[in-house]
């Protein structure tokens, strides 16, 4: 059973609401945000009771990731509490990934300076385009300037391990505009890029308008789907070409420097969340997985102690699980390693799916490996769902079915 442990911290605040945005965040006073902090440093302490449960939590701690929202708005005092609140619970391994999610121009001098003695070594810029009109379309408060200007101050401070998001389908974008965002993004030379495809969500402003026919957002703006693949497409290939390597559907990075933090969503690995809106995945002894998450609803989680959904994840489960989080990876599922858990009958049941996708041209085999395709990661969610309802208990290997979510 793995024996290290990801932290997830929410922190759901943000000085703006995006326009394109259905998180659990929004724009608070700092009076709510530091009776948040007391809340999250509680919960924290909390985690034997709440995870008592488990029995097995696995006791080192080597990735921590601020999320949200927008992190970098707490104060280093504020960040000092919550850091100090997980060193009292946990053993946080000195080599661990400590990251911090940032919108540009708003990391203040004194978190800043901070950061390295607070174990922080990983910054994520919400940057989204390096194109002014297209981030201010979207509701974005920095300026190509203010982001150029950040990465500078970051590696000033010692941070160099920085991503930069950006998102491929904002209005106004063109072909021309979202080349000039990548271009800049590589100049930079930061070691890691996150790219997503702009899917406007109803619940967010843009999809509020989308469905009553507005122009406030510029939703008429949005290109095309086609052209939005085929933006994705060229991020791809350009990232390639300049040795930043796909590893996951949205993520790159140059040798070294994936997150370790997101991969341990993809390969299944624990993790436990803090906070607003915040997702677990842990093992109990006989093996199994458990998936749960804290409310999204602010004034309940406010109220605590944290309400969860707890939902234990069957060994069928498990095995679809392996085969759409593996499938997210640029270096796909390992057939003979899925089969040495599996079994041979779980794979025969999965055969006709990855043969269906296949024909499609969205799915690929190596010699060792079934990955997706350049064609099927514009369709991922599509290819996921088939390897959904196919596997039964019976079919499914004695051993898996004893230890059925270590996979
Ligand atoms: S900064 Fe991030 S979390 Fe906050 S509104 Fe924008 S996209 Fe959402």
């Amino acid at each position: 059973m793995p024996d290290t442990l990801g932290i997830y911290i929410s922190i759901p605040f943000c000085r703006a609401k995006c326009s394109y945005c259905n998180f659990a965040s929004g724009v608070f006073g700092g009076e709510r945000m530091s009776a948040y902090v007391d809340r999250l440093t509680a919960e924290i302490r909390e985690t034997h009771q709440r995870t008592d449960f488990c029995m097995v939590l696995p006791r080192i701690v080597d990735s921590v990731y601020f999320g949200g929202g927008t992190p970098s708005l707490l104060s280093s005092e504020q960040m000092q509490q919550i850091v100090r609140a997980l060193q009292e619970v946990f053993q946080v391994d000195p080599r661990a990934e400590v990251a911090l999610e940032c919108a540009p121009g708003q990391l203040q001098d004194d978190l800043l300076r901070s950061l390295p003695d607070l174990g922080f070594n990983r910054v994520s810029l919400g940057v989204q385009s390096f194109l002014d009109r297209e981030a201010a379309a979207v509701g974005r408060l920095h300026t190509r300037a203010a982001t150029l200007l950040e990465i500078a101050r970051l590696r000033g401070a010692g941070i160099n391990d920085i991503n930069v998001d950006l998102i491929a389908g904002l209005p106004h974008q063109t072909e021309a505009s979202w080349r000039e965002s990548l271009d800049v993004a590589i100049s930079t030379g930061v070691p890691h890029l996150s790219v997503y495809m702009l899917d406007v969500d109803e619940d967010s402003r843009l999809g509020r308008e989308m469905l009553a026919g507005g122009t406030r957002y510029g939703v008429g703006l949005v290109p095309r789907e086609e052209r939005i693949a085929a933006m994705y497409n060229e991020a791809c290939e350009r990232f390639t070409r300049e040795g930043i390597a796909q590893y996951e559907i949205s993520n790159f990075a140059r040798v070294g420097h994936q997150s370790r933090h997101n991969l341990k969503y993809w390969t299944r690995q624990p993790y436990l969340g803090f906070g607003l809106d915040a997702h677990s995945f842990l093992f109990v002894p006989d093996g199994t997985a458990v998936r749960f998450g804290n409310t999204d609803n602010l004034d309940r989680y406010m109220a605590g102690p944290a309400e969860e959904v707890r939902t234990a994840i069957s060994a069928t489960a498990a095995a679809e699980e392996a085969w759409f989080l593996g499938l997210r990876l640029a270096t796909g599922v390992s057939l003979v390693e899925l089969e040495k858990k599996i079994g041979p009958a779980a794979m025969r049941a999965f055969w006709p799916i990855v043969a269906e996708c296949e024909q499609e041209r969205l799915l690929e085999r190596t010699a060792t490996h079934v990955r997706l395709t350049n064609h099927g990661r514009l369709f991922a969610n599509d290819v996921f769902e088939r390897f959904l309802g196919v596997v039964r208990e019976e079919d499914l290997s004695h051993e898996f079915m004893e230890q059925g979510a270590l996979v």
